[in-house]
């Protein structure tokens, strides 16, 4: 407002952009213009922020199944492209059937020491923890069984009770012996061998989860064939709509285009195994290719079994370990665990969730 007594003066406080733009004698309608004009800035400056923020997506093959991998935040492009990367790596570490890989030498190393990497031990203590809990229903020594059945060949096939017996005999955590500090492991009986594949696929969700999210992204999804963590909320929404969970969905395991369930998480791992992922069918019997350790034999019962906690790795294993246990064992161990639900889908497709599981479930039939 101009002064009554000097009526040529601006008798404001000049905010310091004023000076700033137009020197000292200032006319209240350049000030107004000034103002207008740093707000237009700033609100663009801000925009561009917020659009700075990219969104990015990869899909590729891997571990035998379609991973999807969504982000937003600060060069997510780059972000996804080296989590891409160590998820191969961890992959060609892992895996039973990789050449050169930990498992794989420490299978052939005939009882002998072998170094391994930290990531081996990391799934070994997941491993163990797994069996202890689920009293050996989770077993990674059922390397020889699995073999015999062919899973992860072409060849797969009915073994008798006698080749079931000879392999039985080196199954059991007890058979393996390692060292977290001295990074080694060793297998005690000639015929045990590891697998991993259980427990691998979770563990690889959650390190590129956990990278992601070291790289400074806020919401993104993990997904390897439907096992999915969540780092935040889900991504790809509006900022100004604030984190939102992200929806996974359960496979019909009648119908695998369809969906059965929908889960909604922040900051979780969804993870589901079933029977129908992989299987083998002989004189009109199905054979799925989850072991139950104290047989040898695929297990019957369950149709699939979907785990919700923090860990993908945790998730993974304890979703094997309840298609073994079946419902009632199953469902009466994920009670007793903190932080852990589940969904159950029986052999007659019917649906059966843990205390906390159906606050996060939106069922579609
Ligand atoms: P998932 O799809 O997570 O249930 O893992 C199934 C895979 O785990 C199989 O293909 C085997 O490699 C391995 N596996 C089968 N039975 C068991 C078991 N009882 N404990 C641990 N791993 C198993
Ligand atoms: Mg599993």
């Amino acid at each position: 407002m101009p002064h009554e007594n000097h009526p040529g003066l601006i008798y404001c406080r000049a905010p310091r952009s004023a000076v700033f733009l137009g020197g000292s004698q200032l006319k209240l309608k350049q000030l107004l213009f000034a103002v207008l004009l740093l707000g237009i800035v700033s609100g663009a400056w801000v925009l561009q922020g917020y659009m700075s923020i990219e969104s990015a997506r990869r899909d590729v093959l891997m571990m035998d199944t379609f991973v999807s991998v969504l982000a937003d935040g600060r060069q997510a492009e780059k972000v996804l492209d080296d989590a891409i990367v160590e998820m191969q790596r961890l992959e060609a570490l892992l895996s039973a059937h990789v050449e050169g890989s930990d498992v794989y030498r420490i299978n052939q190393a005939r009882g002998e020491q072998v170094s391994v990497s930290t990531e081996t031990i990391e799934v070994l203590l997941v491993a163990e923890e797994a069996f202890r809990q689920t009293n050996g229903a989770f077993d990674v020594t059922l390397g020889a069984v699995l073999k015999l059945w062919g899973f992860g060949t072409d060849d797969r096939r009915v073994p008798s009770a006698a080749e079931l017996l000879e392999v039985l005999a080196g199954v059991g955590f007890a058979n393996v012996e390692f060292s977290r500090e001295g990074q080694w492991v060793r297998l005690k009986h000639p015929g045990t061998r590891l697998d991993f594949g259980g427990v691998a696929k979770g563990y690889i969700v959650d390190r590129a989860a956990e990278f992601i999210a070291s790289r400074g992204i806020r919401h993104a999804v993990v997904d390897a064939g439907g096992d999915v963590r969540i780092v935040g909320g889900r991504p790809n929404i509006p900022r100004w709509r604030g984190a939102r969970p992200a929806r996974v969905g359960v496979q019909d395991p009648t119908n695998r285009a369809n969906l059965i369930a929908v889960v909604s998480v922040m900051d979780a791992a969804v993870l589901t195994s079933g029977d129908y992922e992989r299987y083998f069918v002989e004189d009109g019997m199905r054979y799925s290719h989850i072991i139950d350790p104290r047989t040898g034999r695929p297990v019957q019962g369950l149709s699939s079994v979907t785990i919700v906690t923090s860990k993908a790795a945790v998730a993974d294993a304890l979703a094997t370990a309840v298609m073994v246990l079946g419902q009632e064992a199953g469902m009466s161990l994920i009670e007793s665990l903190d932080g852990v639900e589940a969904l159950l889908i029986t052999a007659e497709q019917e649906l059966i969730m843990s205390s906390g599981m159906a606050a996060l479930t939106e069922i579609l039939r």
